[in-house]
């Protein structure tokens, strides 16, 4: 992601800001300098307040909206604890900086029911998605969950429609694939544990013809 530093800003006090920050447009078009984010920390820059970490993404409400449009998913903010939660229809997820890092974290809840209020969604578990670095910026992770929810309505219906493009799409089909027969050996399972237990009702006898 790149970001804009003001060339006249005194040493030791620079401050990064998003491309669309307010602050931008403020500064002379020749005073701006355009970098690589990496770059600006690494020069010492801090981010802006304004227009920095969840709170500043907050502010960009168009986008917000058209994230809840395009990927059909929900966005609440917690002031509080800089968390944002995401809902979309099949999961839900929350998204956090470490303090002074700068960087988003993705996390997915354990279980999910539609019907949840957000004060539900606060308490619950959750684990770090693992498969998911670090990201500089939230439109990558937004996508992240809108592909990692779209895969598992997929699966829901039916996994073998799943594309197989990436590596990270065979192993999620693999993954599905698994889950699936596991589940249908569990049923068969049942069905003759089930069956057993109904042959032993009818006939006690048969109990004992049983060893293990
Ligand atoms: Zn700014």
């Amino acid at each position: 992601m790149n970001v804009v530093v003001s060339m006249m800003a005194p040493e030791g006090r620079k401050v990064y800001h998003r491309p669309d920050c307010m602050y931008v447009k403020r500064m002379k078009p020749r005073n701006r300098m355009t970098l690589p984010r990496k770059q600006a920390v690494e020069c010492g820059c801090r981010c802006c307040r304004y227009c920095g970490g969840l709170q500043g993404e907050m502010r960009r409400t168009e986008q917000l909206h058209a994230w809840e449009c395009e990927y059909r998913m929900s966005l609440d903010y917690v002031e509080k604890t800089d968390t944002l939660y995401v809902r979309t229809d099949t999961g839900c997820w929350k998204i956090f900086s470490r303090r002074g890092e700068d960087l988003y974290l993705l996390y997915h809840r354990n279980t999910y029911g539609r019907s949840m209020t957000l004060e539900q969604v606060i308490q619950g578990a959750y684990h770090r998605q693992g498969d998911v670095k670090p990201s500089e910026t939230l439109m990558k992770l937004m996508r992240y969950i809108a592909d990692h929810d779209r895969a598992k309505r997929i699966i829901r219906d039916d996994y073998r429609k799943l594309p197989q493009y990436t590596k990270r799409q065979r192993k999620y089909y693999r993954q599905a694939e698994r889950r699936v027969r596991r589940a249908e050996q569990r049923q068969s399972r049942q069905r003759m544990e089930d069956l057993f237990r109904e042959i032993e009702a009818k006939d006690p006898e048969m109990r004992k013809l049983a060893f293990c």
